[in-house]
Protein backbone atom coordinates (compact mmCIF):
# COMPACT_ATOMS: atom_id res chain seq x y z
CA UNK A 1 0.00 0.00 0.00
CA UNK A 2 1.49 3.56 -1.10
CA UNK A 3 0.97 6.32 1.41
CA UNK A 4 -0.99 9.48 0.65
CA UNK A 5 0.92 12.03 -1.00
CA UNK A 6 -0.33 15.44 0.78
CA UNK A 7 0.60 18.99 1.23
CA UNK A 8 1.59 21.23 4.10
CA UNK A 9 0.99 24.94 4.35
CA UNK A 10 4.69 26.17 6.21
CA UNK A 11 5.15 29.53 7.27
CA UNK A 12 9.03 30.77 8.47
CA UNK A 13 8.23 32.82 10.91
CA UNK A 14 9.78 36.21 11.02
CA UNK A 15 12.03 35.44 13.72
CA UNK A 16 13.72 32.80 11.44
CA UNK A 17 13.68 35.52 8.27
CA UNK A 18 15.51 37.97 11.35
CA UNK A 19 17.87 35.17 12.86
CA UNK A 20 19.31 34.86 9.19
CA UNK A 21 17.85 30.36 9.70
CA UNK A 22 15.70 30.41 6.81
CA UNK A 23 18.60 28.22 4.75
CA UNK A 24 19.27 25.97 8.01
CA UNK A 25 15.73 25.32 8.11
CA UNK A 26 14.88 24.60 4.39
CA UNK A 27 18.14 22.32 4.03
CA UNK A 28 16.48 20.41 6.63
CA UNK A 29 13.06 19.54 4.54
CA UNK A 30 14.63 19.18 1.44
CA UNK A 31 17.40 16.93 2.62
CA UNK A 32 14.72 14.80 4.22
CA UNK A 33 13.13 14.35 0.64
CA UNK A 34 9.91 17.18 1.00
CA UNK A 35 9.53 19.05 -2.27
CA UNK A 36 8.73 22.75 -2.28
CA UNK A 37 6.05 23.41 -4.28
CA UNK A 38 5.68 27.33 -3.78
CA UNK A 39 7.82 29.37 -2.12
CA UNK A 40 6.84 33.74 -1.24
CA UNK A 41 8.39 36.21 1.06
CA UNK A 42 5.19 37.87 2.63
CA UNK A 43 4.00 40.01 5.54
CA UNK A 44 1.41 38.96 6.61
CA UNK A 45 -0.99 42.03 7.95
CA UNK A 46 -3.75 41.91 10.30
CA UNK A 47 -6.59 40.36 8.50
CA UNK A 48 -4.93 37.65 7.48
CA UNK A 49 -3.43 37.06 10.98
CA UNK A 50 -7.03 36.22 12.15
CA UNK A 51 -7.53 33.98 9.41
CA UNK A 52 -4.50 32.01 9.87
CA UNK A 53 -4.74 31.87 13.63
CA UNK A 54 -9.01 31.66 13.35
CA UNK A 55 -8.78 29.16 16.33
CA UNK A 56 -6.48 31.03 18.18
CA UNK A 57 -8.17 35.09 18.11
CA UNK A 58 -9.74 34.39 21.54
CA UNK A 59 -7.00 32.99 23.21
CA UNK A 60 -5.03 35.13 25.54
CA UNK A 61 -1.58 34.46 24.04
CA UNK A 62 -3.26 36.01 20.87
CA UNK A 63 -2.65 39.79 20.55
CA UNK A 64 1.21 39.13 20.86
CA UNK A 65 1.29 36.45 18.97
CA UNK A 66 -0.23 38.66 16.01
CA UNK A 67 2.00 41.36 17.11
CA UNK A 68 5.37 38.56 16.76
CA UNK A 69 3.61 37.30 13.56
CA UNK A 70 3.17 40.87 11.68
CA UNK A 71 6.51 42.48 12.89
CA UNK A 72 8.36 41.48 9.45
CA UNK A 73 8.27 39.47 6.91
CA UNK A 74 7.99 36.08 6.68
CA UNK A 75 8.33 33.16 3.95
CA UNK A 76 5.12 31.25 3.11
CA UNK A 77 5.77 27.58 1.72
CA UNK A 78 4.28 25.00 0.67
CA UNK A 79 5.74 21.23 1.44
CA UNK A 80 4.86 17.87 0.06
CA UNK A 81 5.68 14.46 0.15
CA UNK A 82 4.31 11.14 1.66
CA UNK A 83 2.33 12.06 4.30
CA UNK A 84 4.07 15.41 4.51
CA UNK A 85 1.20 16.79 7.28
CA UNK A 86 2.83 14.51 10.17
CA UNK A 87 6.24 14.28 9.09
CA UNK A 88 6.86 18.11 8.81
CA UNK A 89 5.19 18.27 12.45
CA UNK A 90 7.53 15.95 13.33
CA UNK A 91 10.75 17.97 12.29
CA UNK A 92 9.36 21.04 14.00
CA UNK A 93 8.89 19.65 17.30
CA UNK A 94 6.28 20.50 20.14
CA UNK A 95 5.48 24.17 20.28
CA UNK A 96 7.26 25.31 23.19
CA UNK A 97 10.76 25.81 22.07
CA UNK A 98 12.02 25.31 25.72
CA UNK A 99 10.21 21.45 25.46
CA UNK A 100 10.95 20.26 21.55
CA UNK A 101 13.15 17.60 21.23
CA UNK A 102 16.69 17.92 20.14
CA UNK A 103 16.82 17.19 16.82
CA UNK A 104 13.72 19.21 16.05
CA UNK A 105 14.01 22.28 14.12
CA UNK A 106 12.35 23.69 17.32
CA UNK A 107 14.37 21.71 20.05
CA UNK A 108 17.90 22.81 18.15
CA UNK A 109 16.71 26.19 17.24
CA UNK A 110 14.27 28.02 19.54
CA UNK A 111 14.13 28.78 23.55
CA UNK A 112 10.47 30.53 23.42
CA UNK A 113 7.33 29.13 23.43
CA UNK A 114 6.26 32.06 20.78
CA UNK A 115 8.71 32.84 18.67
CA UNK A 116 9.16 29.00 17.61
CA UNK A 117 10.46 29.85 13.90
CA UNK A 118 7.67 27.22 12.32
CA UNK A 119 4.41 27.24 11.26
CA UNK A 120 3.20 23.51 9.66
CA UNK A 121 -0.51 22.30 9.21
CA UNK A 122 -1.28 20.35 11.99
CA UNK A 123 -4.21 18.23 9.93
CA UNK A 124 -5.51 17.22 6.20
CA UNK A 125 -8.24 19.71 7.52
CA UNK A 126 -6.32 22.57 8.64
CA UNK A 127 -3.86 22.42 5.47
CA UNK A 128 -6.61 22.28 3.31
CA UNK A 129 -7.89 25.83 4.75
CA UNK A 130 -4.34 27.09 5.25
CA UNK A 131 -3.28 26.37 1.48
CA UNK A 132 -6.68 28.03 0.25
CA UNK A 133 -5.60 31.14 2.38
CA UNK A 134 -2.03 31.66 1.43
CA UNK A 135 -1.85 29.94 -1.59
CA UNK A 136 -5.44 30.49 -3.77
CA UNK A 137 -4.67 29.55 -7.20
CA UNK A 138 -1.98 26.74 -6.30
P1 LIG B 1 1.71 25.14 16.95
O1 LIG B 1 2.33 26.27 16.17
O2 LIG B 1 2.76 24.22 17.52
O3 LIG B 1 0.64 24.41 16.17
P2 LIG B 1 -0.46 26.37 18.45
O4 LIG B 1 -1.32 26.14 17.25
O5 LIG B 1 -0.96 25.86 19.76
O6 LIG B 1 1.01 25.77 18.24
O7 LIG B 1 -0.20 27.93 18.64
C1 LIG B 1 0.09 28.74 17.53
C2 LIG B 1 1.27 29.62 17.85
O8 LIG B 1 0.92 30.49 18.93
C3 LIG B 1 2.52 28.89 18.37
O9 LIG B 1 3.32 28.37 17.34
C4 LIG B 1 3.22 29.98 19.14
O10 LIG B 1 3.91 30.88 18.27
C5 LIG B 1 2.04 30.71 19.76
N1 LIG B 1 1.71 30.19 21.09
C6 LIG B 1 1.05 29.05 21.40
N2 LIG B 1 0.88 28.88 22.72
C7 LIG B 1 1.48 29.96 23.29
C8 LIG B 1 1.66 30.39 24.64
N3 LIG B 1 1.20 29.69 25.67
N4 LIG B 1 2.31 31.55 24.84
C9 LIG B 1 2.79 32.29 23.82
N5 LIG B 1 2.65 31.95 22.52
C10 LIG B 1 2.01 30.79 22.25
MG1 LIG C 1 -1.25 25.05 15.50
Amino acid sequence: MSSPTERSLVLLKPDAVRRGLLGEILARFERKGLVIEAMELRTMDAELADQHYADHVEKPFYPPLKEFMTSGPLVALVLAGDEAIEVVRAMIGSTDGRKAAAGTIRGDFALSNRENLVHASDSPESAKRELALWFPKL
